[in-house]
């Protein structure tokens, strides 16, 4: 039995992962590649398996970097079901058709870039896939409830268990049965740093002979909850405080109504200065919309919220504003206000115009609460760079810049040691993924170190043979325990058969 790596190794985005099975191909995840162009590049290179080929495909979560490259998949001959948890499905539904688009906007923005420089240059290919396309893939999407096991062929059972990071997020436990023995795998998907005030706590994982999991902060800690939420007010407060206004550019799911909710808390308390606050994204406008249809994936805190009258994602001066129109209008509102606004990264969406708007002034403040993914407009931003060049604009940064990284709706190194340390027994091997190289490798060292457990930063585009009595697997181990060069990053170089390779 083989795993091939297809995506989100060495790097956050792009998750894909395909497991033979006797009765045929299983696919965990159809990511999305975000960031830096190098990577989007591998958005268009063929796929590794035909997708007739493939016989299940399987969801852990709706963030696009794990479910957006689903329309093309389908578009390309994809004819089955995708599995994934119900809150997932309505969350994909929104979020296939956001994504759908950008990818044609883009297009019509290089098309025109093309048409304007003399058409000199090879015509741009068009979007990497149409309204059309995602519409058909979330016909395809089919609701399986966390924790109930279904048999999609006599020998392979599948399950999918909560992974507290997002709305319907879920860790894949899939069993083949090969001959006369079962293996277990499991795929972690994202895992949630627990202590969300609106989703659950992650599921204690399964007893698996080989587990795939998420390394994205495995070398960091987050800030805990009662100072991030100090520091939250703190910072907020000094801006408003002096009429300045922030600008939150924010994931669209999960992210946004966890600070939606932070805010309504601070303002019941009347925690701070007197504001508006905008969201300012019909995606998380829609997504909220989806969160309030899922009280079933609800924590304890927010379902007593729900009972005692309060709207947890509601509070006076809070405005949504769905039509440009209504965005356009944000940047004449009376300061002080607060916008949160997608794209989390700023490489796509309405923040870039608000970036525009307030960097250049000093009395205004930019808070990051978000991963940043490398050469991505909202790092170079973080770091400190200045100007940065937006929408073809130079802007200069004169704006604060701030970061919180305590809203992470991903479990640190702490919260990744601890879900692991929840499975029973641990597994034969662990293959650490999605994760940028330093990350990963840390990560792999401190289930090594802790642990003693087998774990291995895998390539992508690999393939491994899962056969407990590999000589090569056992090998690939212990080489790269070996080497002293492990942590360095190869750039892309042909996007037709790129892989991320180590140096
Ligand atoms: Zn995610
Ligand atoms: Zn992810």
């Amino acid at each position: 039995m083989k795993l091939h790596l297809r995506g989100a190794v060495r790097n956050v985005t792009g998750s894909c992962y395909v497991v033979e099975t006797p009765s045929g191909l299983l696919m965990v995840d159809c990511g999305l590649y975000q960031g830096a162009r190098r990577l989007e590049e591998l958005n268009w290179r063929p796929f590794a398996f035909s997708p007739a080929d493939i016989r299940w495909l399987v969801l852990t979560h709706a963030h696009i970097d794990h479910s957006g490259l689903t329309p093309r998949f389908v578009a390309e001959g994809y004819e089955r079901d995708i599995i994934a948890h119900p809150a997932t499905c309505d969350l994909a539904d929104i979020m296939l058709r956001d994504s759908a688009h950008i990818q044609e906007e883009d297009a019509a923005w290089a098309e025109k870039k093309w048409r304007r420089g003399g058409r000199k240059t090879a015509r741009p290919p068009g979007p990497l896939y149409t309204l059309e396309d995602a519409e058909a893939a979330v016909a395809r999407l089919r609701p399986l409830p966390y924790d109930q096991v279904v048999d999609l062929a006599p020998d392979v059972r599948l399950r999918l268990i909560d992974a507290g990071h997002i709305l319907g997020s879920a860790t894949v436990e899939v069993s083949v049965r090969d001959g006369d023995r079962t293996l277990r795998l499991t795929f972690s998907g994202d895992i949630g740093a627990g202590e969300s005030p609106i989703i659950r706590d992650p599921q204690p994982p399964p007893t698996t002979d080989f587990l795939v999991m998420e390394s994205t902060y495995g070398d960091r800690l987050h800030d805990r909850t009662q100072a991030r939420n100090e520091r939250f007010r703190a910072i907020l407060t000094e801006t408003l405080g002096r009429k300045g206004c922030v600008v939150i550019p924010a994931f669209s799911v999960g992210r946004t109504q966890e600070l939606l909710y932070a805010l309504n808390e601070l303002e019941q308390a009347h925690a701070l200065p007197p504001f508006t606050a905008f969201v300012d994204s019909p995606l998380a406008i829609g997504a909220t919309r989806v969160f309030r249809k899922h009280p079933e994936c609800f924590s304890r805190v927010i379902l007593d919220d729900i009972a005692s009258g309060d709207d947890p994602f509601d509070f006076p001066g809070l405005r949504m504003t769905q039509t440009v129109e209504e965005s356009k209008q944000i940047n004449h509102a009376p300061p002080p206000y607060i916008v949160l606004s997608a794209a989390g990264m700023c490489n796509a969406g309405r923040i870039r115009h608000h970036l525009i708007n307030h960097l250049e002034n000093p009395n205004d403040l930019i808070l990051f609460v978000g991963y940043q993914g490398e050469n991505t407009l909202g790092r170079l931003i973080r770091d400190g760079r200045s100007p940065v060049r937006i929408l073809g604009r130079q802007v200069s940064v004169r704006a604060k810049v701030r970061a919180i990284d305590g809203f992470s709706a991903h479990a640190d190194r702490d919260g990744l040691l601890r879900w692991f340390a929840a499975i029973p027994q641990p597994p034969a091997l662990t293959l650490v993924t999605h994760g940028e190289p330093r990350a990963s490798f840390a990560f792999r060292d401190a289930l090594q170190e802790q642990f003693g457990a087998r774990a291995l930063v895998p390539e992508l585009g690999g393939a491994l043979d899962l056969s407990p009595d590999n000589r090569d697997l056992q090998q690939q181990v212990a080489e790269q325990e070996n080497r002293a060069d492990r942590a360095q990053w190869v750039p892309v170089t042909d996007a037709g058969g790129a892989e991320l390779e180590e140096a």
